[in-house]
């Protein structure tokens, strides 16, 4: 009999949903209005190891939510996280880093900052990585320079260096190009093309960008208005770099998504 090659699921979501409590307080003082919201509503996920995942979804919808659960920073209303098949309870250092703007230190050099994710690494190890991931953002000759003195687009660089160092096996990023001018965002989506391919980490990105999630994803899913469920799940087998206009599969794609998520491509 010859062997089976089966690709585990590295993070399964089952059945989640999720409500919460209306923030504000409706002025009128009718008892039997609810003020639960119901956010997520059975979602049924799985990512697999090394798959960079695009999540698509109207503003509101929950996915920041839906990160944040499978990070360990809340708990779904029902349903589950798993991670390699254990109950997530609570944010795990190791498995998933969730990638944040102003994550570096001020008072730290870009190399200090990025050398701290390799802390634990003997010295000449320590210093080779952390050069390694300077280097893969193109940030060499910064080294010695303080995130106040670098242009946007070169601290979310610095910001993804740091992410890479910690070696989690997900990086988790919630709309990592916002704030960026047009074309520092192009730069910087490219970079973290590149980053996947070298480095082969799981990515899960949520992007309002529908081109971002073209060019990006090995999958993508797009998730409805609130309460918000699945309502596409796609797996993009395109080569990379992908150059949208020369894709028949994925200009059709572009237009259903702009349609899907309420917006008229043809202005
Ligand atoms: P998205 O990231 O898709 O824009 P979010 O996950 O941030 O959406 O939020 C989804 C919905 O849940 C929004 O209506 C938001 O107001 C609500 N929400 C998010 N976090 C909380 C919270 N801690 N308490 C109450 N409501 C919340
Ligand atoms: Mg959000």
């Amino acid at each position: 009999m010859g062997s089976i090659v089966k690709i585990m699921s590295y993070i399964k979501i089952q059945q989640i949903t999720k409500s919460y409590h209306e923030r504000r307080k409706p002025l009128c003082t009718d008892k039997s209005a609810s003020s639960e919201i119901l956010v997520l509503n059975d979602i049924n996920l799985e990512f697999k190891k090394g798959e960079m995942v695009c999540i698509l979804g109207p503003s509101g919808c929950g996915k920041s939510t839906l990160l944040r659960m499978i990070a360990g920073f809340e708990t779904p209303s029902s349903g589950q996280v798993l991670i390699k098949d254990k109950p997530v309870t609570g944010p795990s250092d190791d498995n998933i880093f969730v990638f944040q703007h102003s994550g570096l230190l001020p008072w730290m050099t870009v190399w200090e900052n990025v050398i701290l994710g390799v802390r634990h690494l003997e010295e000449q190890e320590r210093n080779a990585r952390t050069q390694e991931y300077i280097d893969i953002v193109d940030l060499n000759g910064f080294e010695q320079h303080y995130p106040h003195q670098l242009s946007g687009g070169m601290l979310r660089r610095a910001e993804l260096a740091r992410a890479v160092a910690v070696q989690p096996e997900m990086l988790i990023m919630d709309e990592p190009f916002s704030g960026l001018d047009f074309l520092t965002h192009m730069k910087i989506r490219e970079e973290l093309v590149n980053m996947h391919e070298y480095l082969k980490k799981s990515m899960l990105i949520v992007t309002h960008d529908i081109d971002d999630a073209l060019i990006m994803g090995d999958r993508i899913i797009v998730m409805s208005n609130r309460p918000s469920r699945v309502k596409l799940e796609k797996v993009l087998d395109f080569g990379r770099p992908r150059d949208l206009s020369r894709i028949p599969e994925l200009n059709e794609l572009r237009d259903e998504l702009f349609f899907m998520l309420g917006v008229s491509y043809a202005v």
